[in-house]
């Protein structure tokens, strides 16, 4: 295999800096992966991180799935990518300089944007190479993910399996977003799916367990490695297929005091807090509209009416 003129032999693996542009001041902006080959032959999967530059547990999980001692007997290859948007990963931002979000800006091209430019040698250098993906994302700043799984179901079987073996506590069908790597993906016929948990600019111990046993679940769903004794992952019947979702808003602005937490099975009706100010005036109950699950929050209490307090998943 070929990265802009740097081979990678069956039995390798090498770090590989790709440059994107040149910013400001001239420094260049990179995008930095690692290349693993197995010895033999198998699926080609990569591992994306920081697509949003301020989501740092993918960062962490690839780091973590980096220094494992798996890849020895593994077949096929892995192109671990942990930090995509460099220029927001150290700015701590979601964006690229123009405020673009790169998630949104696939397929990209050689004359577009920042993002448009990054988003076309992620894709040629690498998205087009591999058989199947994996794209590692938290909720935002101050909003907070319960680790899960989002697939577009449409896109067949094997997206299907993979979101499977992945094994997150709650797995998604969500429709593809235009211009995002997933709606790229399709179009190319290459399975991903994307992770989301935790929030921004935070590690979350529990988000990147869950993404790193969920890499290695996969990994073995795929026949890339053998199964490990130690995995976290939790049985068949607590996993949740889910196929809507809806934010509960702020009814009223103010203080948040909260009654629910993430993971938190809740019904219509239920009270999952109150808005209130700091003398107790005007509470106002935040009520939830239907039975589900507690797949985000926010994460601060500072909120104005109608700003998002929780994040349903309902049963289908
Ligand atoms: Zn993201």
């Amino acid at each position: 295999m070929e990265f802009a003129g740097i081979s990678v032999e069956k039995g390798e693996r090498k770090i590989v800096n790709i440059e994107i542009a040149r910013l400001y001041d001239n420094t260049t902006m990179i995008l930095p992966f690692e290349v693993i080959r197995g010895r033999e032959d198998g699926p080609v999967v990569f591992i994306s991180s920081a697509l949003h530059g301020d989501e740092l547990n993918g960062t962490e999980t690839i780091r973590r799935l980096l220094e494992m001692d798996i890849f020895e007997h593994m077949k096929g290859t892995i192109i671990a990518v942990p930090i995509v948007n460099v220029y927001g990963f150290n700015t701590k931002s979601r964006y690229l300089p123009d405020r673009r979000d790169l998630n949104r800006s696939f397929p990209g091209g050689p004359e577009g944007s920042l993002a448009s430019q990054l988003a076309h040698v992620f894709t040629t250098e690498i998205v087009d190479k591999c058989t199947h993906g994996i794209d590692l994302h938290t909720g935002a700043v101050n909003r907070s993910n319960l680790p899960q799984i989002r697939a577009c179901f449409d896109a067949g079987d094997i997206v299907q399996a993979m979101a499977k073996d992945f094994g997150a506590p709650v797995t998604m069908d969500e429709p593809l977003r235009e211009g995002s790597l997933r709606e790229y993906c399709y179009s190319k016929n290459i399975p991903v799916i994307l992770y989301e948990g935790g929030e921004a600019l935070r590690y979350s111990e529990k988000a990147i367990t869950y993404a790193l046993d969920g890499i290695i679940n996969v990994m073995t769903g795929l026949g890339m490695i053998e199964k490990l004794k130690s995995s976290h992952v939790q049985s068949n019947d607590t996993r949740r297929m889910i196929a809507a979702s809806h934010w509960i808003r702020a009814p009223q602005s103010g203080l948040l005091v909260s009654d629910k937490k993430l993971g938190d099975m809740v019904e219509e009706g239920d009270v999952l807090g109150h808005m209130t100010d700091a003398f107790n005036h005007e509470r106002a109950a935040i009520i939830c509209s239907a039975k589900g699950i507690i797949i985000g929050a926010t994460t601060t209490p500072l909120l104005n009416q109608g700003d998002a307090t929780y994040h349903i998943a309902y049963y289908g």
